[in-house]
Order: structure tokens, then C-alpha cells, then sequence
């Protein structure tokens, strides 16, 4: 029986936001953005509260300026918001809340997917691409391989239809709800409001119910990870010293490889996060 459900969340894959003018800025059309989302997480809520009210829900706002309205939100066990003084340590929280599933919402593809909608990894406005042992990876797979290696299975994502191919393409059997399909970077089809609740109401519980289908993802240690910055945006590696201050601070494990360039190493992907690195 789960006990413990992680819910990491995030602004680009809601349905009805489709523009980073929505996602960045401050204003009504990021208000309304926020409202979009806690909408969809009160509808993932009520899912689970009609499976089964003992689950305890945590709620990470994963989006850089803070994608969730708390007050609107219905009542949960844990609401950590995007800003605090302490860096949130996923795997501190994990392991001190017992955490046994880790679900997605909001979730959007990495960046450079051809025709995502809000296409980025990370910073979606400095970042090329992100590669965990030569292999490209977007936020959904950097998290679910920080899960995975403390035993914690990826049970679902809700997002646009790219951000849930790239989740199924990595773990078999998350079950998936697609909310919007994506035609360009700043272009998408979103369902209906009221199917997208329903539809959410509905994966959430078969998730749920299907989790022990789904093994944790996890990855070959140890582990590199390379990031490649856009060339519009060298202004923090186009120096080599900028290289040489993160192997002082990062223990000797960047290594420079071009001027857009660099790459770690690491014992996991729990070293990377305590580095700071992801
Ligand atoms: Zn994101």
C-alpha cells in the first residue's frame, strides 16, 4: 500500500499555457498560468483522496519563479515551495518522508525535442543540452534517475505529448496523461479544461494502482554529466578560469571541454545533487 507520494511540479507542460511569456514574466498571464497548474494538481489530489485518503501527498513547485498558488491548493501533507533559504535537498526528503513513488506534473520535454511545446532542461534560456553518461536527458530523467537510486519508482506524468513520450521511452509502463500537443516551441493544442481534470482524476489512480509494475529508473554509476550552454549565453563559460573555480569547489570533477562546454564526475546522481550540480 503506498503510503507516500512525491509530486514534483512544474508550469511548461500545463494545458493552456503554451508561451514562455507566461512561464517567465510576472504579471496577470503568469497568475493565471499559476492558477492553470494548481487546478491540475487539486484534480491529481482528488484522484487520490478517491483511491485512497491514508496517502500522504508532497508537493515540490519545481518551476524557477514559482508555479503553484498554496492557498488554492487542497490540503496536502507537505508543500515545499519553489524559494527557500535551504537548497531543497530531494533525496534528504525522500528519505526522511519515506518516499515510495515520485509522480510528475506540468512536466515538459528537454530541450531541442522538435515541435515541444516550452522545450528546455533546466534554464530555458541558457541550456543546449544536458547529458547523464553520453546520453541527452531533461528534467523528467535527471529526477526520475535521482528516485531511482534510492529505490523510488517514476509512476506517472502528465504534460505535453513529448514530455511523455521521453518519460515512457525511459520507463516502461508509467502510465501517462497527455494534457496539450505540442506544434512548435511556443505552440500547442491543450484538451479541454474539463477533460484534462478528468483525465488527470483518472491516470493518477491507475498509476497508483499499477505501481508495482514499475521498476525505479536507474543508471550505470559512476556518472558524467555534461552541459552544453547556448552560444547566445556564453557569458559564465566562455572563461577558463570559470572552469577552474568549479573544479576548486566541485572537488576536482569539472573539466572543461570546450567554451560552451563542461562536463562532471561523479559516484551517482545523489553526488550530483549534493554538488549542486542538477
Ligand atoms: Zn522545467
Amino acid at each position: 500500500m503506498l503510503r507516500n507520494l512525491f509530486i514534483l511540479t512544474d508550469l511548461e507542460g500545463v494545458a493552456g499555457v503554451t508561451k514562455f511569456k507566461q512561464t517567465r514574466e510576472k504579471g496577470i498571464e503568469n497568475e493565471k498560468a499559476k492558477e492553470l497548474l494548481t487546478q491540475e494538481l487539486n484534480a491529481v489530489i482528488d484522484g487520490i483522496n478517491d483511491l485512497d485518503d491514508n496517502i500522504q501527498i508532497h508537493i515540490w513547485d519545481g518551476h524557477g519563479s514559482g508555479g503553484i498558488i498554496p492557498e488554492k491548493l487542497k490540503p496536502i501533507e507537505t508543500y515545499i515551495p519553489h524559494k527557500s533559504k535551504k537548497r531543497f535537498s530531494m533525496q534528504d526528503f525522500f528519505m526522511e518522508n519515506h518516499i515510495e513513488a515520485l509522480a510528475f506534473v506540468g512536466q515538459h520535454a528537454m530541450a531541442g525535442t522538435p515541435n515541444a511545446n516550452l522545450a528546455h532542461t533546466m534554464s530555458s534560456r541558457t541550456i543546449e543540452y544536458y547529458k547523464l553518461n553520453e546520453m541527452e536527458i531533461g528534467e523528467f530523467g535527471l529526477r526520475a534517475a535521482l528516485a531511482g537510486e534510492l529505490g523510488v519508482p517514476t509512476i506517472f506524468i502528465s504534460g505535453d505529448d513529448k514530455a511523455c513520450n521521453e518519460a515512457e521511452d525511459l520507463i516502461p509502463n508509467i502510465v501517462s496523461a497527455v494534457v496539450k500537443n505540442g506544434t512548435g516551441l511556443e505552440s500547442a493544442e491543450s484538451l479541454p479544461f474539463n477533460e484534462v481534470y478528468a483525465l488527470l482524476e483518472k491516470k493518477i489512480k491507475i498509476s497508483i494502482k499499477n505501481m508495482s509494475k514499475i521498476e525505479p529508473y536507474t543508471i550505470n554509476t559512476p556518472v558524467t554529466l555534461e552541459k552544453r550552454y547556448r552560444k547566445e549565453n556564453t557569458f559564465s563559460v566562455r572563461f577558463k578560469w570559470f572552469y577552474q573555480l568549479l573544479k576548486i569547489f566541485n572537488k576536482k570533477r569539472a573539466e572543461y571541454v570546450d567554451h560552451r562546454t563542461i562536463r562532471w564526475k561523479a559516484d551517482s546522481v545523489r553526488e550530483l545533487e549534493n554538488l549542486k550540480i542538477i
